[in-house]
């Protein structure tokens, strides 16, 4: 991105607002001047809000690839594209040129190619965090393949779905993976997932534990034996804006996992754009972001986003926990990291420990630090600005989704001043409306509403993969001529954003409008709590009455349990106002999360409503024992 980097905060506004009142404009001149194209467009958008058909740079052909690698070859074919840090810190970490990459990419692309995999054709990549991941996607890409990462945690069952759900021809895995001190066999999970997948003809599995595994004789091959015996020349597939580029499942924190569809060229251009400004990338800094690539963090800023601007980025395999509880400052001193982005569930439980552990790192490499996911409480944010930060990083909290392919409300590092819980202003291009219950837009500020968004970007999803009736009517119909997040958000006096958690998760007490952030938010603010979640249960004279589920730090004390309920209350009462205050409290030893470590409220809810019998969908389940453990102690 050579034109778009915005410098300060006036800059910021002159560019917001060309990007509102001519987005067309805008995002011509963004794709032009920063992408090569086989093919320009015959029309920037076209948009149908009611329909959900929405399309970005019409007829333009391109390919993602050429715009990752082959483009920067030239001029940093030597640079690092990729740094890979094992599991385990005393094997060496891997250094991969944009050269080399070019060559990995290109060998693969063959393999796939001989393998029969086809243009369209949807390929499941159910691998660690190992080089093999980034580059089986971009070879993928490269070919015009659909890919679809499956997170390498999930059952059986979620990778059957998953599997029969894009009708993939192949499946990509490995012989195992490394997870802290755990080796997880992947293979026989594949394995039985693929005994009830009747389209997949093929299984490529990667060499990484050298687990005991079953080869299917016809069906399996090693990547490694095809590798090896490929050429290294492939020529591109030329494809078009609008053809799939990947279909990815959502984290599933409300309920089935949806299959979001991106298309090529909407997508490389916003992710492009967002990884610029958000991170202030700069030519020679070290970016690291921790999320999985099973999620649309990893896909967007983990690959995409970073190679698209020439980036260093790198790709670790391991855990925030193993061998120690500073795995990730180590990393940052080794690296000297420039930016680091992670997620609220994993600043919490960092911050769980002694300070010891950060502090004894060098950290004056960073530069930004970042947060996605979650809302990140003001406990969190503190502590992540004062002792990873410290106080000299600012924190970009960013709110977007799996449905919007990037970053949506962000500060903008040395631009935007930061507040704490804030995710602040909408990047270019984006038009965030507040809407009431009745469909009316709120205007002003100081107000809280359902978060939408006015007007296309290009990053936005363009359908649920063959269910276009399920992605209208979860996004397009709840408020008409407008995208629907789902999320409820606070305007603050000078316009700055708040997400206030799910708008599923609203609870109505004595008819008032709570959402869960800013309570748990409170609560977290108690020296002794690590981490909370909130829900509704039905109450005779308030409607709805609080529950309030916490988990305590380790500290080996024993505490006065009816003390701390009070305690918490009143901060409660003291911040929010009484009305907001807990009718229940039950003290857990851990929190039901997704995979990609997001609170599932949805069953902690049924669970504060007695109803133990249907949870729904709980295959995307980090820890599914904390469930009976919460059940068997409810109040
Ligand atoms: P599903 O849609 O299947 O229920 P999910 O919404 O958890 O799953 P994702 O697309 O991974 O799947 O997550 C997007 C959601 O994460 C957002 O809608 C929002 O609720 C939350 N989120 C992400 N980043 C932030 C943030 N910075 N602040 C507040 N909430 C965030
Ligand atoms: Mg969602």
């Amino acid at each position: 991105m050579r034109n778009y980097l915005i410098e300060d905060l006036p800059q910021y506004f002159e560019d917001y607002k060309k990007s509102i009142k001519n987005p067309k404009k805008f995002w011509d001149k963004v794709a032009d001047q920063n992408f090569v194209w086989y093919q320009r467009w015959s029309k920037v958008v076209k948009y149908d809000m009611n329909e959900a058909k929405i399309t970005w740079f019409k007829n333009a052909k391109l390919n993602i690839t050429k715009n990752c690698i082959d483009r920067h070859l030239a001029i940093r074919g030597d640079k690092t594209a990729i740094i890979w840090e094992p599991n385990d810190p005393k094997e060496e970490a891997q250094h991969i040129s944009y050269n080399e990459l070019y060559t990995r990419v290109n060998k693969t692309a063959n393999v796939l190619r001989d393998m029969g995999i086809e243009k369209g054709d949807r390929v499941c990549i159910y691998l660690p965090m190992i080089p093999e991941l980034a580059v089986t996607m971009l070879a993928c890409a490269k070919l015009g393949a659909v890919h679809s990462v499956i997170f390498a945690g999930f059952s059986a069952s979620a990778v059957s779905s998953r599997v029969n759900d894009c009708e993939a021809k192949m499946v990509i895995t490995s012989d195992g993976s490394y997870r802290g001190s755990k080796v997880l066999d992947l293979k026989s999970i594949v394995d039985e997932a693929l005994e009830k997948t009747p389209t997949v003809e093929k299984v490529l599995v990667v060499k990484r534990t050298h687990n005991e595994i079953k080869m299917k004789e016809g069906r399996d091959y090693w990547l490694a034996d095809l590798y090896e015996k490929a050429s290294p020349d492939f020529v591109t597939v030329i494809m078009d804006s609008e053809d799939p580029l990947f279909i990815l499942y959502t984290s599933g924190s409300t309920g089935k996992p949806k299959g979001m569809l991106h298309t090529c060229a909407g997508y490389m251009v916003y992710t492009a754009y967002t990884f610029k400004n958000v991170f202030n990338y700069k030519e020679n800094d070290i970016y690291w972001c921790t999320a999985d690539i099973g999620w649309i963090t990893g896909h967007s800023y983990i690959l995409y986003g970073p190679l698209l601007n020439g980036a260093t980025t790198v790709i670790f395999e391991g855990v925030p926990t193993y061998p120690e509880p500073d795995r990730f400052w180590e990393v940052i001193e080794k690296h000297k990291i420039t930016q680091f982005y992670t997620a609220p569930t994993a600043i919490r439980s960092l911050a769980k420990e002694s300070t010891e552990w950060v502090d004894k790192h060098d950290l004056s490499s960073l530069k930004v630090i970042g947060s996605v996911g979650e809302p990140i409480n003001d406990e969190a944010w503190h502590w992540f600005n004062d002792h990873v930060g410290k106080k000299k990083c600012p924190i970009v909290d960013t709110w977007w989704q799996t449905e919007t392919g990037g970053i949506m409300i962000s500060p903008l590092p040395f631009v935007t001043p930061t507040k704490p819980t804030y995710a602040t202003l909408p990047l270019p291009g984006i038009q965030p409306v507040l809407m009431d219950d009745k469909r009316n837009e709120i205007t002003g500020n100081q107000v809280t509403g359902n978060l939408c968004i006015r007007f296309p970007w290009p990053g936005i999803a363009r359908t649920i993969w063959r269910d276009h009736q399920r992605y209208k009517e979860t996004y397009f119909t709840a408020f008409p001529g407008k995208y629907f997040t789902g999320d409820g958000a606070l305007r603050d006096e000078v316009g700055y954003y708040r997400i206030t958690g799910r708008v599923d998760d609203v609870i109505i007490v004595s008819g008032h409008n709570l959402g869960t952030a800013p309570i748990e938010d409170s609560i977290n603010q108690h020296p002794a709590v690590a981490e909370s979640a909130i829900v509704g249960y039905p109450h005779d004279i308030k409607g709805n009455a609080l529950y309030g589920y916490v988990t305590l730090k380790e500290t080996g004390e024993s505490r006065d349990k009816d003390n701390l309920k009070k305690e918490i209350n009143q901060l409660i009462a003291d911040q929010i106002g009484p009305i907001a205050k807990l009718d229940k409290i039950q003290f857990v030893s851990g929190l039901p999360k997704t995979r990609s470590g997001k609170i599932m409220r949805r069953i902690l809810r049924k669970i504060a409503e007695g109803d133990f019998s249907n949870f729904g969908d709980i295959s995307t389940l980090l820890n599914p024992e904390i469930v009976e453990e919460i059940k068997n102690e409810r109040i």
